[in-house]
């Protein structure tokens, strides 16, 4: 027992250290890996999946996720510069891609590094839908949800050496790769906690809404959401809490709030 206690003692002091607060939550959060270091393993990762998959480019469809995905950044951009963090997104380099599978998901990871799948644009059904989807995807990028997964991660299996940041590239993609489920199940990403989800889902109708896409939009498409899945979320939204139910009441609930924020932009009205 009495050696047990310095090593708890040294943990603590690691974890403090490692603490962040995101400015879109206001909560410090974990970060082992500093962004610094896990949006290259990440951008590695995407640029692995989009050469084992068939990216579509030049279409009409491929340039509305592009368009979408670029106004969402620059609603974050815009948000983030007017609460003072300005450099906040200095390491993100955005990337849109739409790629051909029939699979309803869409993700995006560290860094800003997004992957459409043409199965989901039914369930879109319009630009505003899109602008939804990208919303939450990118939310839970600014929020840094998947650093904190990867953080959990290294604790797990890296423990004893919690302390030790500098990791070995190898040791950082297995985590990565782990917490991502990419490698073992190609462009799978595991479902984030209840938590992330039910911030991703208020971060990104703010964004929507910025961006000049109509937040009531949000509840409408995740109504299309429950119809199309038969009870079945698809991947990215595999966490069954929040029901689709909760999820659907909080966006009506919030989507006022969203149009205020956007207010405070010049924003007074919404594209069709
Ligand atoms: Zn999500």
């Amino acid at each position: 027992m009495q050696i047990r206690k310095p090593l708890l003692i040294i943990g603590t002091a690691v974890l403090i250290v490692a603490c962040a607060t995101n400015p879109f939550t206001g909560k410090k959060t974990m970060a082992l890996v500093p962004n610094s270091q896990l949006f290259p393993t990440s951008f590695a990762q995407y640029n692995e999946f989009l050469n084992e998959n068939k990216v579509i480019k030049g279409t009409k469809d491929a340039e509305m996720i592009t368009r979408v995905g670029q106004r969402i950044a620059v609603a974050a951009e815009r948000w983030l510069n007017a609460n003072g963090h300005q450099s906040y997104l200095k390491d993100y380099k955005w990337e849109y891609n739409l790629v051909e599978d029939k699979t309803v998901n869409a993700w995006c990871m560290p860094g800003g590094k997004i992957v459409f799948y043409t199965g989901i644009l039914p369930i879109a059904k319009s630009e505003t839908g899109v602008a939804a989807i990208m919303g939450h995807e990118v939310a839970h990028a600014l929020a840094n949800h998947g650093q904190q997964r990867m953080s959990a991660g290294m604790l797990q299996q890296l423990g004893a050496v919690a302390g030790n940041v500098a990791i070995k590239d190898e040791e950082k993609r297995n985590v990565f790769n782990q917490a991502y489920g990419v490698g073992s199940t190609v462009g799978v990403m595991l479902p984030f906690s209840r938590n992330h989800e039910t911030e991703a889902d208020q971060i990104g109708l703010y964004l929507m809404a910025v961006a000049g896409y109509n937040p009531d939009e949000a509840a409408e498409l995740w109504k299309r959401m429950k119809a199309n899945s038969g009870g079945q979320a698809p991947p990215e939204f595999l966490s069954t809490h929040p029901s689709n139910d909760t999820r659907i009441s909080n966006l009506i609930k919030w989507a006022p709030r969203a149009k205020e924020e956007a207010k405070k932009f010049g924003i007074t009205s919404f594209r069709d």
